[in-house]
């Protein structure tokens, strides 16, 4: 970050921001209150935006630098007050509905539950909504006929399906399922058409195979039956995808659509925060929730921690729903539950790439009054977690993972927990994802793939031989391997590591690397719900007023979820949970 500061013999006139390289939208908050606080209060004492600490603390130690060098006493301005905050705190109240948390599926609920005629007020905890979702690269999995048009159907890619209708039953509802698509298979192989195979049933069956046959089939089910209604109600409401459908890491099948014209969550976020404002949705931010009042085994609202750090009570008519988010940035909780599942080694060690605001609150406040959690111990680690925070896209379709000796070592159109597992087994605990110029243009700007160079956030060379130099592995190991990938590709068969998706070859200089290492990303346990998105109890009992979806709900992914299968869940439970309570008596 670079920042113009202009003094006056006795006072700091003016803080600019005139480069930064921080993640847009994330800062925004830091970068839009900073520097007027610093300069309204003479201080840089001024407290950073939760949510935005790291860019706030880069604002203040840029401006103290320049202090510096104007000669002026850094620990004065430190010690200097920085005013009181004057935001105006919800107060306690009744309203229809109260959404907890402003993430993909807080922001759906809220949206829903007023278009369906509900008084609405959404709190968020941190000083700006988005949650996850906002980080995310927003990629949404669903069956569209239309989108999919021109995606090609493969024999490798026939292979796939052949092999998930081959499974032995695992229940009655998998076999229900199985026979679904296996109906549709067998219309779709008469029917002569070439174009890439896909309904809400096999969607269902990929999802529930790569949680490892853990997940709640009907709960599925629902999901992706109803996901292109809200892919088309997201659009309604001002989100606007890209044409092309495609494979993000992990999502498994060609059915992952982004938004344009960045893929990117904020998107999301932004659209449906204008259109819930637009709905009379009154969204508080700075503003948690401490716990659910119960009233005779009825949850009828929350007792909430106001801006102004006050305690206050929302009565909340038609109910709560719980929109937190999962637990991945709690350490203390990830490593518990981590011994309930995936027992990944380490894991209190494991860095995350989720918002400070998933600490599983909306699980605790729901084991106050008897929730259900399911699935809690599968904890999904991100592959494709950028060592430097740079990087060019999330599809797998033209890209090679490398280790630190030039080799491929996974399919990296596989699982999540695959990849992972195979990441953590590798020197440094690294990988490099390698693409060559075609697949970087189309996924990035010239001047962003520049930028991003020059920050020393990716890596390129004009040959292989010289990206190899750059990052350090051997040189005819990267080509060699390179070259064996273009085979493969041109063959379109899978390979010895199980690698089915083949798209373009990667031929054409400059090369990319991205380097990368695992990280703490989705916690897949949480709130059993039912189809309706309603909290069951320990009793398998409905919770009356009470409402959860995405992330901090569970069932759903069992052992992993599906890349590109997040969004969709917040989403579109979080649509069915505002429509119920709405509907609620
Ligand atoms: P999802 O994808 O399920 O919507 P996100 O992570 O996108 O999950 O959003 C969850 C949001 O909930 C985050 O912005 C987080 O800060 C917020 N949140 C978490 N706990 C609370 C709480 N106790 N009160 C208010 N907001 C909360």
């Amino acid at each position: 970050m670079k920042v113009s500061v202009t003094f006056t013999a006795d006072a700091i006139e003016k803080v600019e921001i005139v480069e930064h390289a921080e993640t847009g939208g994330i800062s925004d908050p830091a970068i839009e209150t900073i520097p007027g606080a610093i300069v309204e209060y003479q201080s840089l004492g001024v407290d950073a935006v939760s949510g935005a600490t790291l860019t706030s603390e880069a604002i203040l130690n840029a401006v103290a630098d320049c202090v510096t060098q104007a000669g002026g006493d850094v620990e004065a301005l430190k010690a200097a007050p920085a005013g009181e905050k004057t935001v105006e705190g919800l107060q306690s109240t009744t309203v229809d509905v109260l959404v907890v948390g402003g993430g993909g599926a807080g922001l759906s609920a809220a949206l829903s539950a007023a278009q369906n005629g509900a008084s609405v007020i959404l709190v968020e905890k941190l000083a700006a909504l988005g949650g996850n979702t906002f980080r995310c690269g927003g990629a949404f999995n669903t069956y569209d006929p239309e989108g999919q048009a021109s995606n090609p159907m493969t024999e490798s890619l026939s292979t796939t399906v052949e092999n998930l209708l081959a499974h032995e039953d695992v229940s009655e509802e998998h076999a229900a399922l199985k026979a679904d698509v296996q109906k549709q298979w067998d219309e779709y192989k008469t029917s002569g058409r070439t174009n890439l195979f896909d309904s809400p049933e096999w969607h269902a069956l990929q999802t529930l195979d790569a949680g490892d046959y853990l997940g709640n089939v009907s709960q599925i089910r629902t999901l992706t039956t109803n996901t292109l209604d809200t892919l088309h109600w997201l659009t309604e409401n001002g989100v606007n995808w890209s044409d092309e459908v495609s494979t993000v890491v992990g999502a498994l099948w060609n059915r992952s659509h982004q938004t344009t014209p960045d893929a990117s969550g904020a998107q999301i976020v932004a659209a449906l925060e204008n259109a819930a404002r637009a709905a009379n949705v009154q969204i508080f931010l700075d503003t948690k929730a401490e716990s659910l009042v119960n009233s005779n085994g009825k949850v009828t609202g929350a007792v909430l921690t106001n801006a102004n750090g006050e305690s206050v009570t929302v009565t909340a008519n038609k109910g709560v729903i719980l929109a937190t988010g999962g637990f991945a940035a709690n350490v203390e909780m990830r490593t518990k539950y981590n011994e309930e599942g995936n027992k990944w080694e380490n894991i209190d060690k494991l860095g995350t790439n989720n918002t400070p605001g998933a600490t599983g609150d909306g699980i605790t406040m729901g084991l106050g009054v008897d929730a259900n959690l399911v699935g809690m111990g599968w904890i999904q680690l991100m592959p494709l977690n950028s060592v430097s925070g740079g990087g060019i896209s999330g599809y797998v379709n033209s890209t090679a993972f490398v280790n630190q000796e030039g080799k491929r070592y996974v399919a990296e159109d596989g699982r999540r927990d695959v990849l992972a597992a195979g990441a953590l087994a590798q020197t440094n605990q690294t990988f490099y994802g390698i693409c060559d110029n075609k697949e970087a243009t189309l996924r990035m700007a010239q001047a962003a793939l520049d930028g991003q160079v020059a920050y020393g956030m990716i890596s390129r060379g004009e040959t292989l031989a010289e990206l190899a130099g750059i990052i350090g592995v051997p040189a005819d190991a990267l080509e060699a391997t390179i070259a064996e990938f273009n085979d493969l590709v041109k063959a379109g068969k899978p390979d010895e590591f199980g690698r089915t998706l083949w798209e373009n070859t990667i031929e054409e200089g400059p090369f990319y690397a991205v380097a990368f290492t695992p990280c703490v990303h989705h916690t897949m346990g949480g709130l059993e719900i039912n189809g309706s998105a309603q909290v069951l109890n320990t009793s398998g009992e409905v919770i009356e007023g009470l409402y959860a979806a995405g992330e901090v709900t569970g069932g759903i992914h069992g052992t992993n979820r599906v890349g590109g299968n997040a969004v969709p869940d917040a989403l579109t439970f979080g649509k069915i949970a505002g429509a119920t309570a709405a509907a609620a008596k």
